[in-house]
């Protein structure tokens, strides 16, 4: 395998860079915070193939204009130590009937365009690494996935 302890900040940001002209032509706004994390041992080209899936997602939900924030943070989770990124944006969220379908295989409302994997495939690189991810809506505007890793 290609696992090796890994710092996520550079590994997100190397994410937007890739993703750099796709936000600009959608001229959205990303805001980035980043607390001093503890280091994750997984595959950096998965989670970087996950962290890419997320903000296209976030970046088609809100079209031209919004906001994208991504948060990365240390947090515990049933005691095990680890770090916990949020993607968040300002588009119009999952339907309520739709977020606990988001993950299965081929699920898409793009007409012709989304294949309805990505989401998918992410859930089974970030479990296969020992972490979970999540959807919710927030409270303002728009919809939050949150991915969790377990510290090295
Ligand atoms: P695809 O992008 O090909 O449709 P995904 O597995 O990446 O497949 O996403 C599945 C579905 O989840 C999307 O079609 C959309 O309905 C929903 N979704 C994903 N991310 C967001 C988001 N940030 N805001 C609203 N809906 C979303
Ligand atoms: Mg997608």
């Amino acid at each position: 395998d290609h696992e090796q302890e890994v710092d996520l900040a550079p590994v997100v940001q190397d994410c937007l860079v890739l993703v750099d002209h796709l936000i600009s032509q959608h001229q959205i706004a990303v805001d980035c915070r980043f607390d001093p994390v503890p280091l994750v041992r997984v595959d950096t080209g998965e989670i970087q193939q996950v962290i890419v899936n997320l903000v296209v997602n976030a970046v088609q939900a809100m079209g031209t204009g919004g906001q994208l924030d991504l948060l990365l943070r240390p947090e515990q989770r049933d005691g095990a130590a680890g770090v916990a990124l949020s993607v968040r944006d300002s588009g119009p969220g999952v339907p309520e009937g739709q977020l606990s379908s988001v993950f299965d295989p081929f699920f898409t409302t793009k007409r012709g365009e989304g294949t309805g994997l990505g989401l998918s495939i992410s859930q089974t690189l970030i479990q296969r690494a020992g972490g979970l991810i999540t959807v919710s809506n927030r409270d303002a505007q728009g919809a939050e996935f949150m991915v969790w890793l377990p510290a090295e």
